[in-house]
Parts: structure tokens; C-alpha cells; sequence
């Protein structure tokens, strides 16, 4: 069994589930597409992961649940995405729940604890409107104060599960003299309402995630009495944007499962397909953009684990870390998706020519996770309104309380490490203290000299890994100042320069993350992690968004990271830093010529 806890549950979904390949399986690729291409909503892909009890694991233990931790949540969204993105998505609006765990009554924990688990009830969060999409803040729905509770009206579109839910989390207007403290948040159960006075709209029909249930909710005089209300009257856009830093952060692990397909079946394809007397994996070209694609995973596992465990060590950070890992991660795999689809050839758009055509779903359900839940700019926009305090915060903090700095390091990024109790009130709308992935660096830096003396580490790897180490931080000097002399305002006219600074502020904050996670990993998680060629040439690749390439260290050779990623695909385990079991692959698909798995000669 793995030794990491925290993948257990992961691994235990993924036997259960079984081989997506085999169509037999729960959440078979065959039957996944079968249902896209309907429109279907998978409801008896959902009903088996109720039976599984998976919801459990949305609600905290002290709020009757199974969950502790999210980085064993996000390794089983991975399990779950990997297989479907619509099913994915469609169980995992449970996360909503956040919300309740967080700022609800003893009360209203209860009655969703139940719900949840005795029920196998969901719910649905109905932010968005069609006429203020990303503006929160200039919705036009009302929650008009009466005796004993509120009187509800308004529309909120599209909303994920608004049709198949029977709790909606509603964002509405309680002040309407507007203003930060003008909205509410409101845990409407459709049960305790009166039907005549709410509706749902049509089923919207989207690009992906074809079977979802999509449409909207529409309210008319809807009474909702008092005991509906999250938090105090008010409160609702700081909870509102609270529970986004959680869930924005968890939508990594959406596009950490798509990715991994991706590769998976596009790496079938270049081993089995022969073109010229070889194989495609046997061409420079798609061998080396297979494995960029496998590097760009690690690197975003770094960061997606990071987030994952420091929600637990540094909860007043996660206004920043959040916004960083929502953008950069699903926009980098995003185009790792993209990227490896030039290598399945014609393949990459048909609907049924290679493993039943799960890349073109793939492609298809992933462009959303960067768009939802807050777009790519949104998640900048709120970083780089960071971007002034952080640097300001990195240069006061400087060479300050290093063993504490340190000591938090340590828990976020050894995997290996109890993590304390996550305290959602601990959340902070903006970072005031600065950020400890970025504060650290020094330290990372310090860290790796003394590694020179490590006779088990090549002097190469190691040099180019303190080399590109040293160009982080010199980048992030180089940023600090850029920030200090822009001519930043508070306020959503931003120049665009500025979403370029933040852009530059995720992929150092990644690299930064992929320092760290090697430092404190080193000795548990394998010989193909230990040494470190994955970091240098993860580093560098990183750094090359920054510098031109011919300023920076040359390529070292990437032979020990091609064989990584073909046992992971041999032995059916996830491309990962963590490269937990997944359901050992029994049947190869009869429409394709069916070779035996590939004998690496490097
Ligand atoms: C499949 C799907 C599922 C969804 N599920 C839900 C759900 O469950 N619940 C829910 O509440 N909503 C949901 N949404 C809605 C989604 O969150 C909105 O689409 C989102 O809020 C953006 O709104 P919009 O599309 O109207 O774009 P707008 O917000 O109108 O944006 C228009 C343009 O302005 C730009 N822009 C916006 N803000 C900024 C800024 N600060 N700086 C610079 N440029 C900016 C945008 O990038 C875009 O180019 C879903 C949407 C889809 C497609």
C-alpha cells in the first residue's frame, strides 16, 4: 500500500472504480463518451459514488464527515476527473459546502452534514447573472427583509446543478443602498420552500461537459425565512470570496485529471503507433513534447500539493496562493492538453477513433476549469491587486524569523508531515503578511549549498538546479522593482502590464513551489524524484518564460524523466510526484492494435 496517507482514498476510488479502458468499469471511457454524446447527466455514475459513501469526504469529521485534508481531496478529484470531467464536476459541487463548514450555524452544519450523507443531496452555488457575470457586486437579485426571514427575487445563470440540487447557495442584495456590505449569503433548501415561487431555466447547451445539468434559478416573491441566512446580514461577499479561495485553489485538481488522461492516451498512441519502420515515440519531436508535457504536470503538481496542504500551515496566505494556483495551473495544463494533441495526430479530433474518442472530450470538458469559478483574468486581477503589499511585505520580512519561516516551510511541503487542523476563519480577503513561498527563498537557496556535499547527487543536476534557483530570485528582485515604480491604483481599470506582472509573480511562486517540494521530499519519494532532474529541467523550463533560453543553463539530458513517465504509464500509476496506483488496465481496446506495452531502450 502506499505509505502517503493521504492517497489512500484515491487509490481505494480508482480499485473500486476499475480500468477506465475496460468499457465493463464504472466510468469507462466507452460509457463516459456514450453519455456526452447524449447530453446525458450521468446520474448512475453519481449514484455509485454516493453508494461509495465519496460524499463523506466533503464534510468535515467534527461536522459528522470523513474529510481532514485537502490534498487527500484533491488526489481523488484527480481519480474522479481523469476518468470524466462532467461526473467530476457534477459530484464535486459538493464542495460548496465549504461554505456551511466554514460560517454556518451548528445548525445549518447539521442539516447539510445529512443532507449529504443521508440524502445523497447536492447543491449548487448561484453567484453568477446574466447581466453582471463577473461583477458580484452589481447583481440584481434581492433579498428583501421581512418579518421572520427575507423575500427573494431575481435570476442567477448560469449555474452549475441549479436544476439537480436541493440546496442552492444564493448570493443576493440585502442593502440596496450597494457598497462591500450590501450582499447577503443565503443556504436556500428548495425542500422548505414554496414551489409556486421559484423555477428553473432551460438546459443550457455548452461546448463540454455536454451532460451537465446547466441552466439557471429564478426566484419570484420566494419567502425564505431567517434561519437561511449565512452569516451575519452583509457579510455575503467576504464569505462569497472566502469560499472562492478554497474552491478556486481545488479546481487544480480538475485539470490535474484531464491532464493525466491526455498524456495517458496520447502516450498509447506514440508507443503503438509505427510510422517510418518506429514508432512515434521513437522521434525526437513528439518524445520531447510528451515529455515537456509530463514536466509541466510535476511542476503543477508542486504547486497544486502546495496549495493543498498550506490551506492547513498558512491559511492567511491563500488570497494569493489561491489566485496563483487557479490561474497558473489550469492554464498551464490547459496547454499541455493542447500541446500533446499535436502529437495524437487526426486522432485529437475524432469522437471515436482512439480510446473511444476521450482526448476530444478531454480537450473539450477542460477549457471550462479555467474559465469557471473566477476566469484566468479575474484570478490575476485579484493577485495583482496583492502585488504592492507583497513586495512591500517581502522587503520588511527580509532575513526576519527564519527558523518559523522555516518550520512552515517544512510542514507545507513534506509530504510526510501531520498537518494541523484547517481553520477556515483564519482566512484572510487580502494578504497583509506576505508570502512564505517567495519569502523563502534564501532559505531554499541556503538549503541547496549544502547539498554539494551529498555524494549521492550528481554535481551537474545540482549545479543547474542551484544555477536556475539563483535566476528565481533574481527574477523576483527583478519584479519587486517593477512593481515598486508601476503606477498601480486600486480598482479594475488595471493596465495590462500589471496582469503581466502577476502572471510572472504565479510562474516564480511554481518555481518556487518545485524548490521546496524536492528540499523536504528528497528522501521518501524515490529515486526518480531524489535526483533531481526533473526539478533542473522543470526549473529551467519555467525560467524560459522569463529569459531567453540561451541566457539560461543548457538542457541536461532528459532520458531519466522519459523513463519515469513510461513506468508510471507501464505500471498504471498517475503522473504525479506521488505517483499513487490507479486501476491496473486489463483490456485493450479492439479498435486499436493491441501491442504489448513498451520496453524503454535509453
Ligand atoms: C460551464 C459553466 C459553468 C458555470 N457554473 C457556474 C455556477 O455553478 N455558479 C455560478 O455562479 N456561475 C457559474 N458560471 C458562470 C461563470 O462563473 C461566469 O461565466 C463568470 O462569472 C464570467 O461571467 P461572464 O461569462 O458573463 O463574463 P464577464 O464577467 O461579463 O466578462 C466579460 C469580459 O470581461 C473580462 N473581465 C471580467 N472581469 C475582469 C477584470 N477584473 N479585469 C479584466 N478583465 C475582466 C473577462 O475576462 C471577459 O473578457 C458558469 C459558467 C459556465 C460557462
Amino acid at each position: 500500500m502506499q505509505p502517503l496517507k493521504q492517497f489512500w482514498v484515491a487509490e481505494a476510488l480508482e480499485k473500486d472504480l476499475g480500468d477506465p479502458g475496460n468499457p465493463e468499469s464504472m466510468m469507462s471511457f466507452k460509457q463516459v463518451i456514450d453519455l456526452d454524446e447524449k447530453e446525458e447527466f450521468p446520474q448512475e455514475i453519481i449514484d455509485w459514488l454516493y453508494n461509495w459513501k465519496l460524499q463523506h469526504y466533503y464534510i468535515p469529521t467534527e461536522c459528522g464527515g470523513e474529510f481532514t485534508r485537502f490534498d487527500e481531496f484533491i488526489s481523488f478529484v484527480r481519480v474522479l476527473s481523469r476518468r470524466d470531467q462532467t461526473a467530476g464536476i457534477a459530484f464535486t459541487t459538493m464542495f460548496w459546502s465549504y461554505l456551511v463548514w466554514m460560517a454556518g450555524t451548528d445548525e445549518q452544519k447539521q442539516i447539510l452534514s445529512s443532507f449529504m450523507k443521508d440524502a445523497n443531496g447536492t447543491m449548487c452555488l448561484a453567484y453568477s447573472e446574466k447581466a453582471h457575470g463577473s461583477d458580484l457586486l452589481g447583481g440584481d437579485m434581492q433579498a428583501t427583509k421581512v418579518d421572520g426571514g427575507y423575500i427573494l427575487n431575481g435570476e442567477k445563470w448560469p449555474i452549475n446543478r441549479a436544476t439537480r440540487s436541493g440546496v442552492a447557495f444564493v448570493l443576493a442584495r440585502t442593502d440596496p443602498d450597494g457598497g462591500p456590505r450590501s450582499l447577503s449569503l443565503f443556504m436556500v433548501e428548495k425542500s422548505k420552500i414554496n414551489p409556486d415561487n421559484f423555477s428553473n431555466l432551460p438546459k443550457i447547451l455548452t461546448h463540454g461537459i455536454r451532460g451537465s445539468d446547466m441552466s439557471g434559478i429564478c426566484f419570484d416573491n420566494c419567502f425564505i425565512p431567517e434561519s437561511m441566512r449565512l452569516g451575519a446580514e452583509g457579510m455575503g461577499l467576504e464569505l462569497a470570496l472566502k469560499g472562492f479561495q478554497i474552491t478556486r485553489a481545488l479546481c487544480a485538481a480538475f485539470s490535474q485529471g484531464a491532464a493525466d488522461t491526455a498524456l495517458r492516451t496520447t502516450l498509447k498512441f506514440a508507443i503503438e503507433r509505427k510510422l517510418y519502420g518506429k514508432t512515434v515515440f521513437d522521434m525526437p519531436q513528439p518524445r520531447r513534447t510528451l515529455t515537456d508535457a509530463f514536466l509541466d504536470i510535476l511542476i503543477c503538481d508542486c504547486s497544486t500539493f502546495g496549495v493543498g496542504r498550506g490551506f492547513s500551515t498558512m491559511p492567511e496566505q491563500i488570497s494569493v496562493w489561491s489566485a496563483v494556483v487557479k490561474y497558473f495551473v489550469t492554464t498551464t495544463l490547459e496547454t499541455v492538453v493542447n500541446n500533446v494533441s499535436v502529437v495524437l495526430g487526426s486522432r485529437f479530433y475524432m469522437r471515436e477513433a482512439h480510446d473511444w474518442g476521450i482526448f476530444q472530450k478531454v480537450l473539450r470538458d477542460n477549457s471550462i476549469i479555467s474559465m469557471f469559478d473566477g476566469s484566468s483574468v479575474v484570478n490575476l486581477h485579484a493577485l495583482l491587486l496583492q502585488l504592492r503589499q507583497l513586495t512591500k511585505s517581502r522587503a520588511r520580512n527580509a532575513g526576519k524569523n527564519l527558523e518559523a519561516l522555516e518550520a512552515r516551510l517544512a510542514t507545507t511541503f513534506d509530504l510526510t508531515q501531520n498537518l494541523p487542523a484547517f481553520n477556515g476563519k483564519k482566512l484572510e480577503l487580502v494578504n497583509r503578511g506576505g508570502d512564505d513561498v517567495l519569502q523563502g527563498l534564501d532559505l531554499a537557496l541556503a538549503s541547496l549549498e549544502k547539498l554539494k556535499t551529498d555524494s549521492n547527487l550528481n554535481p551537474d543536476t545540482l549545479y543547474q538546479i542551484i544555477t536556475l534557483t539563483d535566476i528565481v530570485r533574481e527574477e523576483l528582485n527583478n519584479l519587486d522593482v517593477k512593481i515598486t515604480e508601476s503606477t498601480f491604483q486600486f480598482g479594475h481599470e488595471q493596465d495590462p502590464e500589471l496582469f503581466d506582472m502577476a502572471k510572472q509573480y504565479c510562474i516564480l511562486h511554481a518555481a518556487a513551489a518545485c524548490v521546496y517540494t524536492w528540499i523536504y521530499n528528497r528522501n521518501h519519494l524515490g529515486e526518480f524524484f531524489a535526483n533531481g532532474e526533473w526539478l533542473a529541467l522543470s526549473l529551467r523550463r519555467l525560467m524560459s518564460n522569463l529569459r531567453p533560453a540561451t541566457s539560461l543553463p543548457g538542457r541536461i539530458d532528459d532520458s531519466c524523466v522519459v523513463q519515469e513517465m513510461i513506468r508510471l504509464y507501464n505500471e498504471d500509476r498517475m503522473f504525479s510526484i506521488v505517483p499513487f496506483q490507479l486501476a491496473k488496465s486489463q483490456l485493450q481496446e479492439t479498435t486499436t492494435d493491441a501491442t504489448p506495452k513498451l520496453q524503454l531502450q535509453t
